[in-house]
């Protein structure tokens, strides 16, 4: 390759591989991303841009973990806020970052009991417990039968596809490398460190190495994965169209949820299918959509179908990440985010700016709980 070696390698130009070279590049370190694509070309692009850890904190892969996913979810959503502040001062750049809020609803029975332990969960976060009646005088397209709800003022959106872009181009301008159409082969280790990556025949050096291959990590060759098993978990989502907007806040609910931006685009989502890499968006999986929508919003049965589109998210045995030192010396891991990748991408630029370059964090990061060697038998 033509340029000076670099410092680091990132394998991925997802939200992970952009966010942690562009965090990289501020500490004054050279980076390259490889991308077997182009940047943001798989989940990243593809999620409904919710920032929203006081509503994910009820899905049940969260149960066993939601004070880490609150404390690093609440961390990363900031950061994201700065992020976005930075980009447009910086970059006059926008990424659609809103404070929007969100709410979660039930519709009475085993939903509204799950609500009740949901809200139990965010003892000392930011929520407000509501009736049916009080649900719908903030958001009057829900429909009649919501009998509680979850407000959660602080929760945010922004759209991932303009966040993947700026990053590349503020990750480029700080001075990043991007090699589109580079499928990394192997990660090479000896001696038990890391030595850099083989692009078909050609060998990159560089003192460390970041994975951030998303659903396709445990497939990178030289990773001893096994025990973790990043596995792709499929994702619909359907879009539509309202005007008036339909909603203000992130709705979730009845199995999905409704993310609405403010000029009345929609996003209605979303299935969780293992089937492994088969990208296809199917009849079953919008007919589950759009009966979720128009259970939470009896309005949207009169909206325009506008697109559909599938993409994998990075599921783990455990339901959290993979951030952090891999084994072997200088090789790290940024991976396995499954829902909320593009919530705790700015959190996990920081983890990995922490292990290479020292960075300072909060006292109380949970780093210990996503230490991809948690799997080490
Ligand atoms: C339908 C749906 C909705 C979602 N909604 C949200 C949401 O609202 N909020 C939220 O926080 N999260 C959401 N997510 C989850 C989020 O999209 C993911 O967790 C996140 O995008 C993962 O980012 P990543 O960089 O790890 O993976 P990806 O974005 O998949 O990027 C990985 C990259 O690695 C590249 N790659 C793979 N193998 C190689 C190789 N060998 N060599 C070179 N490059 C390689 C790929 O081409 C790809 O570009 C959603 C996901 C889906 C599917």
């Amino acid at each position: 390759m033509s340029e000076a070696r670099p410092d680091v390698i990132l394998v991925g130009g997802g939200v992970m591989g952009c966010s942690t070279a562009l965090r990289l590049q501020r500490e004054g370190l050279k980076t390259v991303v490889l991308e077997r694509s182009v940047p943001g070309a798989e989940a990243s692009s593809a999620a409904a841009g919710m920032l929203a850890p006081g509503a994910e904190a009820g899905h049940p892969v969260a149960r066993d973990h939601v004070g880490t996913l609150l404390k690093l979810g609440a961390w990363s959503r900031e950061l994201h806020a700065a992020q976005a502040e930075w980009l447009r001062e910086e970059h006059q750049l926008d990424i659609g970052f809103r404070r929007c809020g969100a709410m979660v609803v039930a519709f009475g029975g085993d939903d509204e009991h799950a609500l009740d332990v949901h809200a139990k969960a965010l003892a000392g976060y930011p929520h407000e417990v509501l009736d049916g009646a009080a649900a719908r005088e903030r958001e009057p397209s829900l429909a009649a039968g919501v009998r509680a709800a979850i407000d959660l003022p602080e929760e945010a959106q922004l759209e991932p596809r303009l966040l993947l872009r700026a990053l590349a181009l503020a990750a480029e301008a700080a001075g990043a490398v991007f090699r589109s159409g580079a499928v990394v082969h192997e990660v090479l280790v000896e001696s038990g460190r890391v030595r850099g990556v083989r692009v078909g025949g050609e060998i990159l050096e560089a003192d460390h190495v970041v994975v951030a291959a998303g659903s396709w990590t445990s497939l990178v060759p030289g990773l001893e994965l096994a025990a973790a098993g990043i596995h792709p978990v499929r994702g619909q989502i359907v879009a539509t169209q309202t005007r008036p907007p339909v909603f203000r806040r992130l709705i979730f609910g009845a199995g999905g949820y409704v993310v609405t931006r403010p000029d009345g685009r929609v996003l209605c989502g979303s299935t969780e299918e293992r089937v492994g890499y088969r990208r296809e968006v199917t009849l079953g999986g919008i007919r589950s959509i759009v009966d979720l929508a128009t259970t939470l919003a009896p309005r949207l049965a009169e909206a325009p179908l506008q697109d559909q589109w599938s993409s994998f998210r990075p599921g783990t045995a455990d339901g959290l990440p993979l951030v952090g030192g891999a084994g072997p010396e200088n090789l790290w891991l940024a991976s396995g985010h499954f829902r909320n990748g593009i919530l705790l991408a700015p959190a996990t630029a920081e983890l990995i700016a922490h292990g290479i370059a020292g960075v300072a964090i909060p006292d109380d990061t949970p780093e210990h709980l996503v230490d991809p060697r948690r799997f080490a038998s």
